[in-house]
């Protein structure tokens, strides 16, 4: 499971944080246009952080209540005058109101702090559209990404990030410094053309897990229509028996260890993939298809939906022996054996299967939990990286083997069983089996030492058919530069 979710910018843009050139600037005026939820929390956390602040409103006198003693109440184009730096803390379809301000808004700072209610709203971003009302001011995005909760509760908690952009260097600098020393993370995200991304960011519901979580309901939906069939429906239809009770426990319960088991091999398939592909084309440096680059920044949500099903299946068989109709079942072999007058019921290969299957599958679990805290941000980066590619890489896969020992010896000979065939359909074990299997298999032939070699080799920067650089020592010990095949 590799890394990878983690907000974007802080990847591909230039966190302004611990930037000498930002020197703190508490004690300068800021202005807020706007008394409402979000206005009220920045003035609280831009007083607290040491700021002088004047906010303006269209209606002062009832306003002022609601503000820090300290902060300064006043009508919008008296607080303007005051500051050079505006937050303007209104919504996008109220800007226009404030075009009586042009005059006295000339050369100051507005920072655009508003959000959009749908992705693309608008053709142009906020903070466009406000720049194109004012042209004589300077327009910075910056701060729509922190709610009014994390401002008035602080910078200890909640997003630290404030995601700024301007196409005045000067403007987004003095707003940044503004964001640290209110205890925030300034990150850079350039011009004024990302606007539109730093305001969809608010609106976007976990992007990251959106094919993870429709590809873990698939399999769930397909599972669990495979075991309806096989544990409630081929009974009724061939023998009129009822099962109907079966469905909220114990056909989950069959289905959710097959969609974490299919899921942890998800996470494997898609390194596998990409190693046959490195293998064929003989480099690393040809560019994988799009499915499979974002199949491989997937890996990390599939493992965590891998851990949760397997967690849910783990409690769902805890639970199994409470219910009523296991307490019936019992019950009635129980009184099956006392009428056919059996003392001794003991089956050694069974007692023997359960008792491996059931530790089996615990040591499982333990591994995929393991995996799942270390990759927690606050864990993954403690740890160096041979630490976290052993823990992913290594025990992810052992864990994997371990999985499969676990649903092989669930299964045992049913398999090969013919009463196990409902409706000629294999046990749902059987069908699990495939991908992992194939996973192992995969994995086993790439530990093999010429394929292993040609691999290290490759990922190391070796190409198949390239010609590459080498050095050569001169007779007169100076350095001369030669090419030759690689291919060898
Ligand atoms: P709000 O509670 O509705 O406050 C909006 C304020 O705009 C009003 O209190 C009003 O103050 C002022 N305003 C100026 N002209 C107005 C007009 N013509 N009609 C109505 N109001 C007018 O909204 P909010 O939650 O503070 O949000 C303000 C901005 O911050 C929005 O752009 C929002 O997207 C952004 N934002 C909010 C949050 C949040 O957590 N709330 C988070 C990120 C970004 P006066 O009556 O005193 O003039």
């Amino acid at each position: 499971m590799s890394g990878g979710d983690m907000a974007k910018p802080l990847l591909g843009h230039r966190s302004m944080e611990g930037d000498p050139s930002i020197m703190p600037a508490a004690g300068r005026t800021i202005g807020v246009l706007g008394s409402g939820d979000f206005a009220r929390s920045l003035a609280i956390r831009l007083v607290c952080s040491g700021f002088k602040v004047v906010v303006g409103s269209r209606n002062p006198k009832r306003k002022a209540g609601l503000f820090p003693s300290a902060a300064e109440v006043t009508f919008q184009a008296d607080a303007v005058k005051k500051t050079d730096v505006i937050f303007v803390a209104v919504f996008r379809e109220h800007y226009s109101t404030l075009c009586d301000l042009a005059d006295v808004l000339v050369g100051k700072i507005l920072v655009d702090v508003s959000n959009n209610t749908e992705v693309n709203h608008h053709k142009e971003s906020n903070a466009e559209y406000l720049a194109s009302l004012f042209p004589a001011c300077t327009v910075v995005k910056g701060f729509n990404v922190v709610s009014a909760w994390t401002l008035q509760s602080g910078a200890r908690d909640g997003n630290k990030q404030v995601l700024i952009c301007s196409n005045n260097q000067e403007a987004k600098r003095t707003v940044a410094e503004i964001a640290q020393v209110m205890g925030f993370t300034p990150v850079d995200m350039g011009c004024m053309s990302s606007a539109c991304e730093i305001e969809n960011i608010p609106l976007r519901l976990l992007p990251a897990w959106k094919i993870p979580i429709f590809l873990a309901l698939g399999l769930f939906l397909c599972f669990f229509t495979y075991n309806l069939i096989r544990q409630v429906i081929h009974p009724y239809i061939r023998e009129q028996k009822n099962k109907l009770y079966k469905i909220p426990i114990e056909v989950v319960n069959t289905t959710l260890p097959c969609v974490a088991y299919v899921m942890l091999s998800l996470v494997y398939l898609p390194g596998v993939l990409a190693a046959c592909s490195q293998l064929y084309y003989g480099t690393k440096y040809r560019r994988f298809p799009d499915w499979l680059d974002q199949w491989l920044q997937h890996r990390k949500q599939i493992g965590l939906l891998s851990f949760f099903c397997a967690a849910l299946h783990a409690v769902y068989s805890l639970c199994l022996p409470m219910r009523r109709s296991h307490r019936y079942q019992l019950i009635e072999t129980a009184v099956k054996q006392a009428v056919e007058k059996k003392m001794n019921i003991w089956v050694e290969e069974e007692v023997w299967r359960m008792e491996i299957y059931i530790s089996v599958g615990i040591i499982a679990l333990g591994l995929l939990s393991l995996l799942a805290i270390t990759s927690l941000p606050s864990i993954a980066n403690s740890l160096n990286w041979r630490e976290f590619s052993f823990i992913q890489s290594t025990l992810g896969f052992i864990a994997l083997v371990i999985s499969t020992l676990h649903t092989l010896t669930y299964g045992w000979s049913r398999a090969f069983d013919e009463n196990q065939y409902k409706f000629y359909l294999p046990p749902t074990y059987t069908l699990t089996l495939l991908v992992p299997c194939t996973v192992i298999l995969a994995k086993v032939i790439f530990s093999l030492p010429c394929i292993q070699q040609r691999l290290l080799r490759i990922r190391r920067g070796w190409e198949k058919g390239r010609y590459v650089k080498f050095v050569l020592p001169s007779a007169m010990g100076e350095y001369s530069s030669g090419e030759t095949s690689s291919n060898v």
